[in-house]
C-alpha cells in the first residue's frame, strides 16, 4: 500500500514555545527540568498532529534543542576538548552559543563571535537553506563513541504515547562531510572510527522496537565526489549487514541525486527518498535505477516554500511511480523536512482569504500528503473529492488573479536593454567625476548604515505600530535620532555619513512592506538557528514600487550637513533570497522586478540630492546553487539584477555595496562584475584570507575591508586598526581603500560604538598623515 510519510516537523512550536523555553533556561529563569518538560510537550503535540492528519511514517528525533548536527556531535561524542565539562546540556549549549551571537540582524550570521570566555563552534548554512548548523570540528585522532540515547529515548517517548515513529538520524557520511578537521585533513578518513557508533545505535533502535529508521544523506544531491561515494558504499554495506537492525530509508533532498545515481541506487537499503519538487526530472531516472525490491519515497509536497500544492501535478508523479513499481513500493511525502516551513496557516488571521487559499504551511502540507497518498493508491473518491477540487480552484484563481499580474511591470521588463544595466561611463571616468563631486579625503571613513537599535528605538516603533504613538510623534522621534546621529558623526570626523536606519525593523521587511507584490504573515516563523527564527515575507505577485521608500529620511539627513549622506537600500538579490518566492515564474524574473523597483528608489535618491547610495547585497553568495554547473547562470542574473538597480544614476553619484562574509574566492569575478564604485566587506576576522581573493584577482574598484568586528562589544584599539589598514595597503592601492567597520552597528550599544568609531577615525587620520594623503573634509556642496 502507498504510505503517507513525513521527514521532519518544525521544532520551534506554533507560539515559538521552544524559543521561550530555551531563552528562559539560558537566562537562568527556568531549570533544565522546565526546559525538558517544554520540549516533551512540543514533541507530543507534533506527533499527535501528524497522527491525526493520517501520516503513517511519523518522524522522531527530528526534534532538537538547537540543531540536529549539534545533536550528532553529542551523539557520537565528537565534542571538542574545550567543551568537555559539565553535563550534556551544558556541553551542548556551550558548543552552540558564543559569548554573544547576533550578527546582521537577520539571523544569517555565518559564525558566532568570539567572546572573551567561551568561543562557540562555527555555524554555517545548511545547504542552500537559511537554516544554520553547527560545524563539527574533528581532530586527526578523533575518537567516537555512542554517547547519547536521544534517538532511542524519543522513539520510546512516542511509543509510550501510542505512536510508532521512524527515528531520523543524520547519516555518517553527511555528518563527516559537513564537518572540518583541525589539521585540515579529510574528514571522511574518520569513517572507520565513526561507523561503530552508527551500528550500535541501529541495534539499540532495533531493540527498542523501531521497524524503520530514516538516515539523511543530503550529500547525495551534491556534485559527484569519489571519496563520498566510496564512503557511502562502505557505510551502507556495513549497516545493511547488521544482524538486527531497522529497515533503512535513505533520505536525500534539496536537489537531484543524478550525479550520484548509480551509487545511490546500488546501496543495500530498503527505501530511498528523492526530492521531486526541486528536481522533478529525477523521477524517471529513479524508476529506472532503483533496485528490484526497494521502495521509492517521493518528495512531492514542497517542504521549502509556502505554496499550496497542485495536487493533480503531484498525483501525476506519484501515479507514474505506482504504475512502474506497484503500490507497495511507493511512499508519498514532503520534498524535505518541514523544518523549513512555518507551522500552521490557520494561525494567520490577517491574510485575506484569497491569498490564504493559495498557501499551505507545515500542517496543511501534512493533509496534502495524506490526500495524495490515498489518490496515488487509486482511491477514486479522493481524486473526485473536495481536496482535489479545492486545489484546482485555488490554482485557477491564483493563475488568473489580477493581483499577481501587473501589465506595467511586464512591459517595463520587456523594454529593458543592454544599456539598462550599464552605468553611463566606465569606472575610471566615474572615479574622476566622483572625486570632483565629493572631494573625499584619502582613506575615507564611513559606516555600513545602521546605528544602535536601542530599546528606546524598538519601543517607539512598537508603540507606533500598536497605535500608541501617532505618526507625527513617531516621525519627530526618528528625526531626532537622525539629527543626533548626523551631528555625532560630523563632530567625530566621519567622512561619508549615514542616517542610522532607525526607522527600519529589518532590512528586507522594511522594503517588502512598501512594495507591491509582497505580503507578511503574523506568525510564519521559521527557525534560522537555535532559538532564532525569521518570518520571511511572501512574494506572491509582480513587484513594483508604490512610491519612494527611503527618500524622505535620507533627504532629511542631508539637510543637516554639508558632508555626503549615504542613502541605504537593500539589494534585489538579498530581498529575493530572504523571502518566500513565488513558484510560478523563475526566481530570476522575480529578482529582475525587484531590481527595477530598487532602481526607481536609487534614481529618486539621486534626485533628492543624495550623492552616495549603498545597495546592500549580503545574500548574493548564499544564493549560489549547490551544483557547480548551475552557478554561472545564477551569478549572471544575480549580477545583472544588481546592476539594473544601480545603473540609473549619473557618473558622479557613487554606488556602494556591502557584503558580510569573507569567502570571495570563487565568486570574485561576479563581485567585480557588479561594478559598484565601492564595496565594503567583512574581513576583520580573516583579513589575509579575504584580501588574498581581491589581490590575486586585482579588484578594479574601491574597497572597504572591515577594520573591526562589530559582532563583538570589544572596542578595538587605534593601533590594531592601523595595523590592519597598513596590511591592506601593502596589498591594494591605498588610494582605493576605505575605512569602515565590517557590518552595520544595529546590534551594538552606543557606548562601545562611539569608542570604536572614534578609534577608527583616529587610525585613518594617522595613516593619512603617514602616507601624505589629503585630510580635507568631504563636502557635497563644495562643487556645483
Ligand atoms: N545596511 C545594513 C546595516 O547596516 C547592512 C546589514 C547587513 O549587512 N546585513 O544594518
Ligand atoms: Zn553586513
Amino acid at each position: 500500500m502507498v504510505l503517507a510519510t513525513n521527514l521532519g516537523f518544525p521544532r520551534i512550536g506554533l507560539k515559538r514555545e521552544l524559543k521561550t523555553a530555551l531563552e528562559s533556561f539560558w537566562s537562568g529563569k527556568q531549570t533544565a527540568d522546565d526546559l525538558q518538560a517544554a520540549a516533551k510537550s512540543l514533541r507530543a503535540r507534533h506527533w499527535q498532529l501528524q497522527k491525526d492528519a493520517g501520516i503513517q511514517h511519523i518522524p522522531s528525533n527530528d526534534f532538537s534543542f538547537y540543531d540536529h548536527v549539534l545533536d550528532t556531535i553529542l551523539l557520537t561524542d565528537a565534542v571538542p576538548d574545550a567543551y568537555r565539562h559539565g553535563d550534556d546540556l551544558h556541553r551542548y549549549f556551550s558548543m552552540a552559543r558564543g559569548h554573544q551571537a547576533d550578527s546582521c540582524g537577520h539571523g544569517h550570521s555565518h559564525s558566532h563571535a568570539h567572546g572573551s570566555d567561551t568561543v562557540a563552534l562555527e555555524m554555517t548554512k545548511w545547504f542552500d537553506t537559511n537554516y544554520h548548523y553547527i560545524v563539527p570540528v574533528f581532530s586527526a585522532d578523533q575518537q567516537f563513541k555512542l554517547a547519547s540515547t536521544k534517538a532511542v529515548d524519543e522513539f520510546l517517548e512516542a511509543k509510550a504515547l501510542g505512536i510508532t515513529t521512524r527515528p531520523v538520524i543524520l547519516g555518517p557520511v553527511s555528518f563527516l562531510a559537513l564537518g572540518k578537521r583541525k589539521d585540515h585533513g579529510a574528514t571522511l578518513d574518520l569513517l572507520p572510527r565513526l561507523l561503530p557508533v552508527y551500528t550500535e545505535l541501529l541495534s539499540k533502535l532495533s531493540s527498542a522496537g523501531a521497524e524503520w529508521v530514516q538516515i539523511d544523506e543530503p550529500v547525495l544531491v551534491l556534485d559527484a565526489d569519489p571519496a563520498v561515494q566510496e564512503a557511502l558504499r562502505k557505510t551502507y554495506s556495513t549497516l545493511a549487514g547488521l544482524p538486527a537492525r531497522p529497515k533503512i530509508l535513505l533520505a536525500t533532498y534539496f536537489g537531484s541525486i543524478q550525479a550520484n545515481v548509480t551509487v545511490a541506487f546500488n546501496l543495500p537499503v530498503e527505501a530511498i527518498h528523492i526530492d521531486l519538487v526541486r528536481a522533478p526530472e529525477q523521477l524517471d531516472i529513479a524508476i529506472d535505477a532503483i533496485a528490484p525490491k526497494a521502495i521509492l519515497s517521493l518528495g512531492v509536497v514542497d517542504g521549502r516554500n509556502i505554496w499550496r500544492s497542485d495536487l493533480d501535478k503531484a498525483l501525476a508523479q506519484a501515479a507514474k511511480a505506482v504504475r512502474a513499481l506497484g503500490s507497495d513500493r511507493v511512499w508519498v511525502g514532503p520534498s524535505c523536512s518541514l523544518l523549513h516551513s512555518p507551522i500552521d496557516l490557520a494561525a494567520e488571521t490577517k491574510l485575506d482569504d484569497e491569498l490564504k487559499n493559495w498557501l499551505a504551511f507545515a500542517t496543511q502540507k501534512l493533509t496534502e500528503i495524506v490526500v495524495l497518498t490515498k489518490a496515488a493508491a487509486g482511491d477514486k473518491s479522493v481524486i473526485d473529492g473536495e481536496a482535489f477540487a479545492a486545489s484546482r480552484s485555488a490554482h485557477a484563481s491564483r493563475t488568473a488573479s489580477k493581483r499577481i499580474h501587473n501589465a506595467d511591470v511586464q512591459s517595463r521588463l520587456k523594454s529593458l536593454t543592454k544599456e539598462s544595466v550599464e552605468r553611463k561611463s566606465n569606472y575610471e571616468a566615474r572615479r574622476t567625476a566622483q572625486a570632483r563631486h565629493l572631494a573625499l579625503p584619502g582613506l575615507p571613513t564611513t559606516t555600513i548604515g545602521s546605528f544602535p537599535q536601542t530599546t528606546e528605538v524598538r519601543q517607539k516603533r512598537a508603540d507606533w505600530r500598536n497605535g500608541r504613538l501617532n505618526n507625527t510623534s513617531y516621525d519627530d522621534f526618528l528625526k531626532d535620532q537622525i539629527r543626533q546621529t548626523i551631528a555625532w558623526q560630523e563632530q567625530n570626523g566621519l567622512d561619508v555619513l549615514v542616517h542610522g536606519e532607525f526607522e527600519r525593523n529589518d532590512m528586507v521587511e522594511y522594503f517588502g512592506e512598501q512594495l507591491e507584490g509582497f505580503v507578511f504573515t503574523s506568525n510564519g516563523w521559521v527557525q534560522s538557528y537555535g532559538s532564532r527564527c525569521v518570518k520571511p515575507p511572501i512574494i506572491f505577485g509582480d513587484v513594483s514600487r508604490k512610491g519612494p521608500m527611503t527618500v524622505r529620511w535620507s533627504e532629511y539627513a542631508q539637510t543637516l550637513t554639508r558632508q555626503p549622506v549615504k542613502g541605504m537600500l537593500t539589494g534585489p538579490v538579498t530581498i529575493l533570497q530572504w523571502s518566500f518566492v513565488r513558484d510560478d515564474q523563475p526566481r530570476s524574473a522575480t529578482c529582475r522586478q525587484i531590481g527595477l523597483a530598487i532602481r526607481d528608489e536609487v534614481v529618486d535618491l539621486e534626485k533628492a540630492g543624495i550623492s552616495v547610495i549603498q545597495i546592500d547585497e549580503p545574500a548574493i553568495r548564499e544564493g549560489l546553487p549547490l551544483h557547480h554547473k548551475d552557478r554561472a547562470s545564477y551569478l549572471a542574473w544575480a549580477v545583472e539584477c544588481f546592476r539594473l538597480s544601480a545603473a540609473g544614476v549619473r557618473d558622479q553619484t557613487q554606488i556602494h555595496t556591502h557584503m558580510c562574509y569573507s569567502e570571495f574566492n570563487d565568486i570574485i569575478q561576479a563581485i567585480a562584475d557588479m561594478d559598484a564604485d565601492v564595496i565594503s566587506i567583512e574581513t576583520a576576522r580573516s583579513q589575509l584570507e579575504l584580501l588574498d581573493a581581491f589581490v590575486t584577482f586585482k579588484y578594479p574598484n574601491e574597497i572597504g575591508p572591515g577594520v573591526y568586528d562589530i559582532h563583538s562589544p570589544r572596542v578595538p584599539t587605534v593601533d590594531e586598526m592601523k595595523a590592519l589598514i597598513e596590511q591592506a595597503a601593502t596589498l591594494l592601492p591605498i588610494e582605493r581603500l576605505w575605512i569602515n567597520p565590517d557590518c552595520g552597528l544595529k546590534t551594538r550599544g552606543w557606548a562601545e560604538t562611539e569608542r570604536a568609531l572614534i578609534n577608527m577615525v583616529a587610525a585613518a587620520r594617522a595613516l593619512r598623515e603617514k602616507f601624505g594623503l589629503s585630510q580635507t573634509k568631504a563636502s557635497v556642496k563644495a562643487v556645483a
